[in-house]
């Protein structure tokens, strides 16, 4: 079979740190490659995952423009889509397409009698509500959770062909035995993330929080200060950046509480494999949780309040302890020694490795394949 997966113009593949879509189609194309798939991935030129053949139209991540004015960048996510279709109408030898490129993904598709697609939600369906009203019919759609779905328009959620969890390597990440003293938040800096409630928590209990992670799209220090040091720039009163000035840096002591900006790679897992607890003090219902799913797989117990994705995901009292108050996610914080790390980790492997999610998009594949056979048939 040959899958075209399109991860968008964004970030690399894999990213260089922080990118939640990225690092989950990372995840899956060496599982599908595995299984005899052949993939022609769609991302940009600096992209390094080994595939098949590599499309793009841009050398290097786009990210840093996402935020952005839309009438400044909205030709960046149109480009790299146009490429694509112009690929798909030069060959015929593709027999599936599977999307990650959030609305201009399948707007585009929709409107090209090609090879079946599959899009994947990747996002809060609340977002777009015009869009996902009348979603394009001729698009099969899946989810990465349960809860993400019961939220979605009813006609989305009518046809999608189901959810599927998202996943993490569990090879070369290994449970470690010395653990440091450190909670951690991983992800975007931003109110939905809750990165506040974690350092108003800890700096209360007197815990050391590490907070990792863009703001948006800027992941150094410096790189945030040109931002807030130029009234003119298009990111100056970016809501992410006022978030992290206004709410999060107050709790900003270099010591106790620390930003550290963007990891990646090596540096991000040895952070995470050696914390104490993964915090999630989400402000939102956190559709797939990648982060989630990455700190059962170092067997790292997280630690959330119970929204979205959380309760599918993490079992409480044995996977990770979840809270429905901020004074309820304290008292956990001060018992997260009673999850056992292995446990965490055998929850991972069971449930997010890449191949239970390979397994899970073949079928969907397959589904996908007879569902527009079907309709072709009919039409
Ligand atoms: N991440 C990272 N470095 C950082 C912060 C986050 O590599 O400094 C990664 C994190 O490990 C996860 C992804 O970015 O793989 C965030 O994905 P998630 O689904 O948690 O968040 P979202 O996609 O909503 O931003």
């Amino acid at each position: 079979m040959n899958v075209l997966i399109n991860a968008g113009p964004w970030l690399e593949v894999p990213p260089p740190g922080y990118g939640g879509i990225e690092n989950v189609v990372a995840t899956l194309v060496p599982a599908l490659r595995e299984r005899g798939v052949r993939v022609i991935l769609a991302s940009v030129g600096a992209s390094d995952l080994e595939v098949d053949e590599l499309l793009s139209v841009y050398d290097t991540g786009q990210f840093g423009d996402l935020q952005k004015p839309y009438n400044q960048v909205m030709g960046i996510a149109h480009a790299h889509q146009a490429r694509l279709v112009e690929e798909l109408r030069r060959r015929d030898d593709v027999d599936l397409v599977h999307d990650h490129l959030e609305v201009v993904g399948p707007a585009v598709l929709s409107a090209f009698d090609g090879p079946p697609v599959l899009h994947t939600l990747h996002w809060d369906l609340r977002k777009h509500p015009a869009f996902y009203g009348s979603f394009p019919q001729s698009i099969a759609v899946n989810g990465v959770s349960e809860s993400q779905l019961r939220r979605a328009p009813e006609a989305l959620r009518d046809a999608a062909l189901g959810a599927v969890h998202l996943a993490t390597p569990l090879a070369g990440r290994d449970v470690r035995a010395e653990r440091g003293e450190h909670f951690v938040v991983m992800g975007r800096v931003c109110r939905l993330k809750g990165q506040h409630v974690a350092a108003r928590v800890c700096q209360k209990l007197g815990l050391p929080l590490v907070l990792a992670g863009p703001v948006s799209g800027l992941g150094t220090q410096a790189d945030l200060e040109t931002v807030t040091q130029d009234p003119y720039h298009p990111l100056h009163g970016h809501p992410d950046v006022r978030y992290h000035a206004d709410v999060v840096a107050p709790y900003l002591d270099g010591d106790m509480v620390r930003w550290i900006g963007a990891v990646g790679g090596q540096e991000r897992d040895d952070l995470y494999a050696s914390a104490r607890a993964a915090l999630f003090p989400i402000q939102w219902d956190e559709p797939g949780g990648t982060a989630v799913v990455e700190a059962l797989a170092l067997g790292v117990p997280p630690v959330g309040l119970r929204r979205g994705c959380l309760p599918e995901i993490v079992e409480h009292g044995r996977t990770g302890l979840l809270a429905d108050t901020e004074e309820e996610l304290a008292e956990w914080l001060l018992r997260v020694d009673e999850i056992d790390p292995e446990e965490c980790r055998r929850e991972a492997r069971r449930r997010f490795s890449p191949s239970v999610m390979a397994e899970r998009y073949l079928e969907l594949y397959e589904r996908t394949i007879s569902r527009s056979r079907s309709r072709r048939g009919s039409a």
